[in-house]
């Protein structure tokens, strides 16, 4: 099959830091070549791929993220060439996904945001405008919001698990890793740190303003004896720093769509104590690869639990659930749903 892969044009495919869709994209990429398919990937000429690479920007314009016109050129490169391919799959968000109403080719939209809110609305009225736009979902509850939305199929995130290698030993400290906001809760790791009387390491992006300001306001007053943060960590850092410790804390207070870090750390060997919400108990199994809490209150308890898990359960999660060749089968399954669609 002839597959457009369209990625967001802010990070380099894989990213270099923070990056969960780059990361996505790539593994998808390299899989799909893998599978024999003819994969055109179209990113920031920093990306390293087994696909042909198409950019218009050298390098991730990362400085200037958000900026619509940097966007829209980045998509219509991919979109003027539509005919080339069979399937156009794009990543890259809610503009270019308005685009498939203007194109033959059958467009594929993966949405890798919660619909809560705006989004969902904007959402409706892109399907209004692309009546032949097919959509994926990372986890089932992503959908809850918007129902009625023109879904494609459920594709669920994978990791390159050789990226990820086991480690069976578990250290002592406790580690949150993710973006510096309140609904990713690194102040609701540190209460149930301090509660519990482990250290913890924090790691995770602070760059926008808002994060800054979280950070300042929720995270700086409490550091010290015990909680350190690492800043924003890199991909052999995060390794180590998930291998090394004996719970990854996830205690989002938000409709994660999906939440790559647990999958992360399940691969690394390491349980991942989490709060029910969003995508968490799609991902994962409570009692095999993590133990899930109903509400902040719970996880100092869950935290002094968390020994009786099997790290090399947790690895195994991984390899049956979020291999990239799983990802790939769904993906291929629904470009060829879509084409199907578009052959009738
Ligand atoms: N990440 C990283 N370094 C950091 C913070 C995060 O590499 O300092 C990675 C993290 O390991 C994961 C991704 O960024 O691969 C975040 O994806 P996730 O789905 O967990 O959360 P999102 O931020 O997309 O909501």
């Amino acid at each position: 099959m002839r597959v457009a892969l369209l990625a967001p044009v802010w990070f380099p495919v894989p990213p270099t830091g923070y990056g969960g869709i780059e990361w996505v994209v790539a593994v998808l990429a390299d899989g799909l070549v893998a599978a024999g398919h003819d994969v055109t990937l179209f990113a920031s000429g920093d990306s390293r791929t087994a696909a042909r690479l198409v950019s218009v920007y050298e390098r991730a314009p990362s400085e200037r993220i958000g900026t619509s016109l940097t966007e829209l050129r980045h998509a219509l490169t991919c979109f003027v060439r539509a005919g080339e391919f069979d399937v156009v799959n794009d990543h890259s968000g809610l503009p270019a996904a308005a685009l498939a109403g203007t194109v033959a080719t059958p467009v594929v939209h993966t949405v890798h945001g919660p619909l809560d809110g705006e989004a969902g609305v904007v959402y409706g009225q892109v399907a209004g405008v692309a009546p032949r736009l097919g959509l994926i979902s990372l986890s089932l509850n992503q959908r809850r919001p918007r129902p009625d939305l023109p879904w494609l199929a459920n594709c669920p995130n994978a990791i390159d698990l050789e990226h990820y290698p086991f480690d069976p030993g578990r250290g002592d400290y406790l580690l949150f890793l993710g973006r510096l906001s309140f609904e990713k809760g690194a102040h609701r790791a540190i209460e149930a740190a301090r509660r519990v009387g482990l250290p913890l390491k924090l790691a995770g992006k602070m760059r926008e303003p808002l994060e800054r300001e979280y950070f300042e306001a929720h995270v700086r007053p409490n550091l010290g004896r015990g909680i350190e943060y690492l800043g924003e960590v890199t991909h052999a850092e995060k390794v180590a720093l998930l291998q090394g410790a004996r719970a990854t804390i996830f205690p989002i207070s938000w409709e994660e769509p999906f939440g790559l870090v647990m999958v992360e750390s399940m691969a690394c060997g390491t349980p991942v104590v989490a709060t029910r919400r969003g995508a968490v108990p799609e991902v994962i199994e409570h009692g095999r690869s993590g133990l899930i809490v109903d509400d902040e209150a719970g996880l100092a308890g869950a935290i002094l639990e968390v020994r009786r898990i099997d790290p090399r359960e947790c690895r195994r999660a991984a390899e049956e659930r979020f291999a990239p060749a799983r990802m790939v089968r769904d993906y291929v399954a629904a470009y060829e749903l879509a084409c199907s669609a578009g052959a009738v």
